[in-house]
């Protein structure tokens, strides 16, 4: 870790997840329908990259709604990241540096998880992961697009989501993934990314994406995004504290532990 320039970290992390950004229009639909039996429409809004005290984060704590927040392990503003999330009322879940098909090794982070280890590595870093993130309710992918279409690594991850009590939420950085698949048969509870709020750092492109979540939560029910710290951080904050309040009162934003399927099975 000391190698690693605090600034040359913020910058990786946040270059990480946007080249991880890729389509995901495939496959939108299921999750929605996982969430479909309540009645009113619900939003679950997931802001990726904390824990390395990336520009946004005072202002997404600050939130004028419930969200989630994914917490990077390992970093230097983990635990103080987690903890105050805990402290304001927004779900935290694990964001898991795990291997892309494209990208530098840099942009991970400590602790990744690479498809050449060996079952026992994966499976102890994984736990050491979840140990390092105070009052998780469940873990997402950073990055991941050749890891979450590996099916031995995704076993051994939802079975120690399993183990944990996690739900996991597929980030759907390869429409490839086998996530939800395998937590199907493992009886894991897995939810999908189904928008990218910030994939372009402008303020009019944010816009338009919230406007996206608002149509697919009136059409299908429910809507998970998204959406980061760091290099768009604070435009994404913006967008969230002006047009969150100003969404119709049939629309309720939730945190992603209330999207999980009632049956545990995704
Ligand atoms: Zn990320």
């Amino acid at each position: 870790m000391q190698l690693i320039s605090r600034a040359w970290l913020k910058l990786a992390v946040s270059l990480g997840c946007l080249a991880a950004l890729t389509a995901i229009s495939a496959d939108v639909g299921s999750a929605a329908k996982a969430g479909a039996a309540a009645d009113a429409k619900r939003i679950a809004i997931v802001i990726d990259d904390l824990g390395n005290n990336m520009a946004g984060t005072e202002e997404i704590m600050a939130s004028p709604v419930r969200l989630t927040v994914a917490v990077m392990p390992f970093l230097p503003t983990t635990k103080r990241d987690a903890e105050w999330a805990h402290r304001v009322g927004h779900d935290v879940i694990v964001h898991l540096p795990m291997e892309p098909l494209r990208g530098r090794r840099s942009w991970l982070g400590p602790g990744a998880i690479m498809t050449d280890l060996a079952d026992d590595e994966i499976r102890r870093r994984v736990e050491a992961a979840i140990d390092e993130v105070p009052f998780a309710v469940g873990v997402n992918n950073h990055m991941g697009s050749k890891a979450t279409a590996d099916e031995r690594v995704m076993r051994i991850v939802l079975q120690v989501c399993k183990k944990r009590g996690l739900f996991f939420l597929d980030s759907k950085t390869n429409y490839r993934s086998v996530v939800s698949r395998v937590g199907s048969e493992l009886e894991v509870p897995v939810l999908q990314n189904q928008i990218f709020l910030d994939d372009v750092a402008s303020t009019a492109h944010i816009s338009r994406q919230f406007e996206l979540i608002r149509k697919q939560a009136t059409e299908q029910q429910t809507c998970i995004a998204i959406g980061h710290v760091g290099i768009p951080g604070k435009k994404t904050a913006a967008v969230l504290h002006q047009a969150a309040p100003a969404m119709p009162s049939d629309i309720l934003f939730v945190r992603l532990s209330e999207m999980v399927p009632k049956t545990n099975i995704p």
